[in-house]
């Protein structure tokens, strides 16, 4: 392919993305389209299998950020017509193949009659445009990190104050089973590519100019698939169910979230997985509530229970607690127990706040409503009035 190929291939029309699509978005164009046109799946359809190899260039160059800037700001130089008088216009001829300049440098003197390359600042333009086009000495495609991956799941407020082993169910890609992520069948491996010598980049002096474009051979990636392995098609990923467990730390809070590192999306050719992102959402309790690290509860009590004092058995985490309500509380008080709320990230525990909220019953028997009314009279004999003091007696 020859440069003025590759800058009239429209490589984000071949996968369908608009020419700012994220790279998540190439991915996932990548990825339908290599799965829908994959020669396995069409044997015999031709058509197919060149789209198929179109898909794969133009993957080969967008899916790689550097190579991406690249081909984009080449593409821009062109159209705007940065390269001056016609250097790339049509009809010029560049054919394919060694010859030029046997070194791989050029001199862009050479090509305006006198002068430097460091008159005229061109060589460095150059060479930052095609990759330096100094002999393919790139640094190999370095293997691509996964994606992280984001879960919810859903606990009930107590197993979140406590701490609970949850089992997830994750449908994502990740490394192949059968190849274990290189792509090739089990007992052979990729070969570094002879072309590019591992780099995915490959050099060439044409005319006057030296530049550097994608492997052909290795379709930019480096490496060579004698053997693709037939589970993940050579890509070295599968979409898989994975069942795993995640343990959620005691104290955890509605809409916290937890990571989990290297259980994220498998890297591509063994390289590092991503991080998994739990969202834990925590459903209300019928008894507890929370406030920070403190465990709030409200406990009904009679109006003669608070009079006269009582204990009362109340609910916590673990079990229960006896709470002593003193003589003469009066309602709405609140009641600490210390160290009975939620585990704490630094170790103990937050409170436990008890609420006394007086029940007043709707029915009384005889015999109740008998002793109440001779009780409010001797409450009065001994001095008691409710409205005592209030401001709107
Ligand atoms: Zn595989
Ligand atoms: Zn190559």
């Amino acid at each position: 392919m020859s440069q003025r190929e590759w800058i009239e291939k429209d490589f984000y029309k071949d996968l369908g993305v608009s020419s700012d699509a994220s790279a998540d978005e190439i991915k996932k164009a990548y990825r339908k389209l290599a799965r829908d046109l994959h020669p396995d799946a069409n044997p015999g359809d031709t058509a197919a299998e060149e789209r198929f190899k179109a898909v794969s260039e133009a993957n080969a160059v967008l899916s790689d950020p550097a190579k991406r800037k690249e081909y984009d700001e080449t593409r821009r130089m062109f159209s705007s017509g940065g390269f001056g008088h016609g250097g790339f216009a049509p009809g010029s001829q560049y054919t394919t193949g060694g010859g030029g300049f046997g070194g791989g440098e050029f001199n862009i003197g050479d090509l305006f009659g006198g002068g430097t390359a460091g008159d005229s600042g061109l060589g460095d333009l150059f060479g930052g445009l095609f990759g330096g086009g100094r002999g393919g000495t790139r640094t190999p495609t370095r293997p691509q990190r996964g994606s992280d991956v984001e879960a919810e799941t859903t606990l009930p407020f107590r197993e979140a104050a406590t701490g609970a082993t949850v089992p997830l169910r994750l449908t994502s890609p990740a490394s192949c089973t059968t190849c274990h992520g290189s792509g090739a069948k089990p007992g052979t491996s990729p070969r570094v590519c002879a072309r590019c010598n591992g780099s995915g980049i490959v050099s060439r002096n044409q005319g006057a100019f030296g530049f550097s474009e994608p492997c052909d051979d290795c379709r930019g990636t480096g490496s060579i698939i004698d053997d693709p392995c037939t589970d993940c098609r050579g890509t070295g990923v599968q979409n898989r169910t994975r069942n795993i467990t995640v343990r959620v730390p005691a104290g955890v809070s509605d809409g916290q979230k937890i990571r989990l590192a290297g259980q994220g999306e498998a890297g591509l050719r063994g390289a590092q997985s991503g991080d998994l992102y739990v969202t834990v959402h925590v459903t209300p309790d019928k008894v507890f509530g929370r406030n920070g690290d403190d465990l709030t509860v409200i406990v009904p009590v009679s109006y003669g229970e608070l009079v006269l004092g009582t204990t009362l058995s109340v609910p916590t985490l673990e079990g229960r607690v006896g709470v002593k309500v003193p003589a003469g509380t009066i309602d709405g008080r609140i009641l600490r127990v210390r160290g009975r709320g939620v585990p704490k990230r630094s170790g103990g525990a937050g409170d436990l706040l008890v609420t006394v909220k007086v029940a007043v019953p709707t029915h009384l028997d005889e015999k109740a409503t008998e002793a109440l009314t001779a009780y409010l009279e001797a409450e009065k004999a001994s001095g008691f009035d409710p409205r005592a003091g209030w401001a709107g007696a």
